[in-house]
């Protein structure tokens, strides 16, 4: 059987590479370039929706469209920065997260939204979510963002700790994958 054609509605080739572990019987492509929507909405849901409307208008009509979107979740911030985690950042991952836990409560959860729109527009949704907590400091040297200060539930080590192995099977955006493709079945 031939492979499905999807365009991933990103023009960053380091979540092509990443999604294309994900989804290994599909023939994963990015975006021709072009100005992808501004991330404005008010859910992951609405962000990767944004993405895949907009990736369905400039992908070729036979192919399929695949966007996603992701955050972190902190209890202590009441469930922010959310929708906002890229901003918030500022590409300050580990330190902004210590310091938002600091003398507060440490859980918090990795979210994501996949949407995948076929070539007659068809909605199919994933969503995964990996709980956790902020570790009282960073450690190991796999994964990137807030890795090295998450420790996933039942586990005692960090994601950068556990490995880009484990990522691929347990992380937030593998479990949205596994979703997507039950909901594609
Ligand atoms: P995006 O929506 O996937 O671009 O991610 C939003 C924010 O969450 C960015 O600041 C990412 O660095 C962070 N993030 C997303 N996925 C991960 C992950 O697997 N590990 C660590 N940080 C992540």
């Amino acid at each position: 059987m031939e492979a499905l054609r999807v365009v991933l509605a990103t023009q960053n080739p380091g979540k092509v590479a990443e999604l294309a572990e994900l989804f290994p019987d599909w023939s994963l492509e990015g975006l021709p370039p072009g100005d992808l929507p501004h991330e404005d909405g008010e859910t992951y849901l609405d962000n990767a929706r944004l993405k895949a409307r907009y990736g369905r208008l400039v992908a070729p009509p036979e192919a399929w469209v695949l966007a996603d979107d992701s955050g972190l979740e902190l209890d202590a911030l009441e469930g922010g920065p959310g929708v906002l985690t890229a901003r918030w950042a500022e590409g300050r991952h580990v330190e902004k997260a210590l310091a938002a836990v600091e003398g507060r409560t440490r859980t918090g959860r990795y979210v994501c939204e996949l949407v995948l729109l076929s070539p007659d527009r068809r909605e199919v949704r994933g969503t995964g979510v990996l709980e956790g907590r902020v570790a009282e400091r960073a450690s190991g040297a796999g994964g990137f963002g807030f890795d090295p200060v998450f420790v996933p539930r039942g586990h005692d080590r960090t994601v950068a700790d556990l490995g880009d192995d484990w990522k691929r099977e347990h992380s937030h955006r593998a479990l949205a994958a596994q979703a997507l493709l039950d909901a594609l079945r």
